[in-house]
């Protein structure tokens, strides 16, 4: 896992595609753009003639070269109480037609649903894709996550709820994907995404353009009512409402980047470390959204996992809950420090209109800084600084440079000989990444250590940390900057964990 960028609980990395992902439902030969797709394998089970050609690969069978999600199609097993099609069928089907992954029949029944996955598991070698129904209590959905953790690829459920969706992301190990199926409009991407949903999927773009309905940026229209078509699309661009009413597919095709673009924008404000507007304008096409994208944001599953400093400053319109400012606030009550002292630093010092105005001291900028960062009470009495404009940079103890405050967001960056003179101040694994030797050797290789060789962790890890990295005794090798949370170090395997800045070794 590749992480590129990250924001809120969002993750933007690339596996087999690029996630956050959108996959289209597709029925028969539709061949979307998209890196990947989901089908469903019931309706590929019922249909005669392609059981006949079940030799084919599914990729030959859609005659498309992405990444194919199966959908056990359980919905309509269960409307029309189909008894003829077992288990065992659907996964035989699948691992025939050489889906990546395989999704066996799931259950209204915890207990039998880890049974289908037994059994899909004695028929293939390949991961898993397990659907969870939102019926499911908390308990259910931990004991089967455990159950079946080993062998899945990723696990799935339905769009509704988003407490729903944040206990199924909370409960999954982080190295598994998170797919949500079937979204009514793109405007709910980015709020899902937030929570760090991985695929969303939805078949609304067909089915839409069957009874000629049109998605404009907030709502779904028929394509009667509108006067121009609002949209610049490839579709769209030259034509008029009628143009699209005398074919469905083209109509069919617009819907479709409706959902695409939505998915493009949505990774690119992870980017830009602005998904909180990102997601709250589009949040503000229906209330409902809106009620949803405000208890995703207030989540205590956000705080841990947001990425802390960023570089993006932050725009108050109004009085808002904003986790990147709750978060600096509690990491300030929690070690002490007064907001004072923190006037430069993120994100007191990038928000816009200002929450704190201040001038403090360059002695209270060093004290308070580096006491929010580390938790470590420094003695400035010992140490230099040069200042611009009246703010410390550069800091020296006599003659050793030990790191200076960055221009930007206030942050502390330890020099190697700030790294030594820091970590006398607590015990491990506070604010360090401890490697074992293979992990010291990477790093002497000016390579990137992987999460295989992390031995420890501060707990209170977060991606963006400044970070000391030692050896086992404790001895400092390098500083950086970290990519993942401590949940997230001890749970997804072959990922790099730090981003060196500078080596001891
Ligand atoms: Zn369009």
């Amino acid at each position: 896992m590749k992480v590129i960028a990250r924001d809120l609980a969002a993750r933007y990395f690339v596996g087999e595609v690029k996630y956050p992902a959108f996959f289209p439902t597709v029925y028969g030969r539709d061949r979307p753009s998209t890196e990947g797709v989901v089908v469903n394998v019931y309706r590929i089970w019922t249909d005669r003639e392609s059981r006949k050609i079940v030799k084919k690969s599914v990729g030959e069978y859609l005659d498309y070269g992405g990444f194919v999600l199966p959908e056990s199609g359980w919905r309509q097993i269960d409307k029309y109480g189909d008894d003829d099609v077992a288990n065992e069928d659907l996964v035989e089907i699948q691992a025939k037609m050489e889906f990546p992954v395989v999704a066996p029949l799931p259950s209204a029944k915890p207990d039998d649903a880890i049974i289908n996955a037994e059994v899909a598991r004695s028929i293939t070698d390949k991961p898993l894709f397990l659907e969870i129904p939102p019926s499911w209590t908390e308990k259910e959905v931990f004991a089967f996550v455990e159950a079946t953790k080993g062998w899945a690829w990723g696990y799935g459920t339905r769009a509704g709820r988003s407490e729903f969706i944040e206990l199924l992301v909370k409960t999954v190990p982080r190295s598994k994907r998170v797919v949500v199926f079937g979204i009514h409009h793109p405007a709910v991407i980015p709020v899902i995404v937030s929570l760090g949903v991985d695929v969303v999927t939805s078949g609304a773009h067909g089915r839409y353009a069957d009874k000629e309905l049109y998605i404009t940026e907030s709502s779904i229209r028929p394509l009667g009512e509108l006067k121009e078509l609002p949209c610049g699309c490839k579709i769209c661009d030259g034509r008029t409402p009628e143009d699209l009413g005398t074919k469905g597919d083209l109509l069919a095709e617009h819907n479709l980047i409706s959902f695409v673009e939505e998915v493009k924008k949505t990774r690119n404000a992870i980017v830009e470390g602005r998904l909180y507007e990102y997601a709250k304008r589009r949040s503000l096409t229906h209330p409902q959204i809106y009620k949803d994208f405000k208890k995703v944001v207030a989540s205590e599953w956000i705080t841990e996992n947001l990425p802390f400093p960023k570089q993006s400053s932050i725009y108050l319109f109004e009085k808002e809950c904003r986790p990147e400012i709750e978060l600096g606030r509690s990491l300030a009550k929690k070690r002490g420090v007064r907001l004072e002292g923190l006037a430069y630093t993120y994100p007191f010092g990038q928000v816009y209109p200002p929450i704190v105005e201040a001038r403090p001291s360059p002695e209270l900028v060093v004290r308070s800084v580096i006491k929010y960062q580390y938790g470590v009470d420094v003695n400035t009495s010992q140490l230099r600084w040069e200042t611009r404009k009246g703010i410390p940079r550069k800091i020296y103890m006599g003659d050793k440079y030990l790191g200076l405050i960055r221009h930007g967001d206030g942050f502390f960056v330890p020099s190697i000989e700030g790294a030594k003179w820091l970590k006398e101040m607590a015990p491990p694994p506070a604010f360090r990444i401890v490697l074992d030797s293979e992990g010291v050797e990477a790093v002497r290789l000016k390579r990137s250590p992987l999460t295989d060789h992390v031995l420890d962790v501060d707990p209170d890890l977060r991606p963006n940390m400044e970070v000391i990295v030692t050896d086992e005794d404790d001895e400092v090798v390098a500083t950086g900057r970290s990519v993942l949370t401590a949940r997230e170090v001890a749970e997804i395997p072959r990922t790099v964990a730090v981003k060196i800045r500078h080596r001891a070794v």
